[in-house]
């Protein structure tokens, strides 16, 4: 049982001081791997709460993880936040891997990859999409064929974030030709050291390159680094986008920037009252999401499997955040359209780049339409229509 005072104390004492502030470059923000180049007080934060574990609060402890139990994680999660402190580490191994193998992977799976995870020395990417399989996602062509003790890999993966980035890949790969393309696929980890990869960044519509497309020539990977079964990896390709999902709809949780949009609002538009009307709208609806997220996360304990509802919160949580970033460009006005040079603050320039970002939000981890298609079929039970 974590004790409020002791925890706070302990806060206090280890974090830099500038944990206490937001970031103001992404680069400040801490997603560890063996490529990463952070500031000195960034990386000292993420090493003292790794060394309790806490980058993985609830996360047994032979893993690394604080094993706090889901009580103990919310107060430590409530301290920090009340102290105002940076996540010590973000990522896709915190995030969607490493809650995928405490659900899915075998124990030597488990001992081998949790821990760097919690310590931030393995970054993550995901390499499920490809040219010709998005939405379909089952269509994917990229194939694994058996070599002794392993699989060699061929084909081609795109839209990969961070792949130029990370060490280690999560991806699917077919492994069986002839089936039902549900099945014959096969759900695999990929050292990114591996010699045949190459990966090449794509340029956003916000400027920004942070995925890649990814390809695969002859490489080879052991068949001990496949999760769950071989040829049976849908269900496991599944298990993770239910983890993603969920963390896609927390990054929506409330923005911290109502006061700014009020004093925008004021500066930009004259307190225009339809604006004004519908920052109240949004606001009043972030309030309901952020309390009926946190109803369905109350409780949620490490291993956790998350259902079909998190299909609700990632189509809610970022369709709520373009509504955001749309409100913002339209209190803006003019100023919402700069790209660069002058006539343009840097608050306005990002805004811009911030509202063209978040149009991603609906695509990223399966679309918009997807998610509604899950819902009706899989929540509500609703009949196929023909
Ligand atoms: C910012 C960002 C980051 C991403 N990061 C990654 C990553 O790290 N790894 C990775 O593997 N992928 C990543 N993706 C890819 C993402 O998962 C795919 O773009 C997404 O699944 C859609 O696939 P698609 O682009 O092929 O579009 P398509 O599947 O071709 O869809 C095109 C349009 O048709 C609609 N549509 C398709 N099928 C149906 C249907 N059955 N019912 C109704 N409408 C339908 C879609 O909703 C969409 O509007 C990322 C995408 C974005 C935008």
């Amino acid at each position: 049982m974590l004790d409020r005072d002791e925890t706070r104390r302990w806060l206090l004492a280890n974090a830099p001081p500038r944990m206490r502030t937001p970031p103001e470059h992404p680069d400040e923000i801490c997603w560890g791997g063996r490529k990463g180049k952070y500031p000195e007080d960034v990386l000292r934060w993420k090493d003292v709460m790794a060394e309790r574990g806490w980058t993985a609060p609830t996360w047994p402890t032979a893993y690394g993880g604080g094993g706090l139990d889901p009580d103990d994680a919310k107060l430590l999660a409530d301290e920090m936040a009340a102290l105002g402190l940076r996540p010590p580490l973000v990522g896709f191994g915190l995030t969607m891997i490493g809650p995928l193998l405490l659900q899915e992977g075998s124990e030597e799976l488990r001992r081998r990859h949790l821990p760097p995870i919690v310590r931030g020395q393995i970054r993550w990417c995901q390499g499920y999409s490809e040219p010709g399989a998005g939405s379909d996602l089952a269509g994917l062509k990229t194939r694994a064929e058996r070599d002794g003790d392993d699989f060699i890999v061929n084909g081609q993966k795109i839209w990969t974030s961070y792949a130029d980035k990370a060490d280690w890949m999560f991806l699917l790969v077919r492994t069986d030709q002839g089936s039902k393309k549900q099945d014959g696929i096969t759900f695999i980890l990929m050292d990114m050291e591996s010699p045949g990869i190459s990966v090449k960044p794509i340029r956003l519509i916000s400027g920004a390159s942070p995925f890649c497309e990814s390809f695969f020539a002859d490489v080879r990977v052991p068949v001990a680094n496949v999760v769950g079964e071989i040829d049976r990896g849908w269900a496991v390709a599944r298990a993770l986008l239910g983890h993603e999902r969920n963390m896609i709809a927390d990054l929506f949780k409330e923005r911290g920037d109502r006061e700014r949009l009020v004093q925008a609002l004021a500066t930009y538009a004259g307190g225009d009252p339809v604006l004004r009307d519908r920052i109240a709208e949004l606001e009043i609806d972030q309030a309901c999401f952020d309390d009926t997220l946190a109803r369905a996360r109350d409780g949620v304990q490490a291993g956790h499997k998350p259902g079909h509802e998190s299909s609700i919160f990632k189509y809610y949580g970022t369709e709520l955040n373009i509504r955001r970033r749309a409100l913002w460009a339209d209190v803006l006005g003019p100023q919402a359209v700069g790209w660069d040079g002058p006539g343009f603050t840097e608050d306005e320039l990002t805004a811009t780049k911030v509202w063209l970002r978040s149009r991603g939000n609906s695509i990223e981890g399966g679309t918009s339409e997807i998610q509604l298609n899950i819902i009706a079929k899989r929540v509500l039970g609703l009949p196929n229509v023909t």
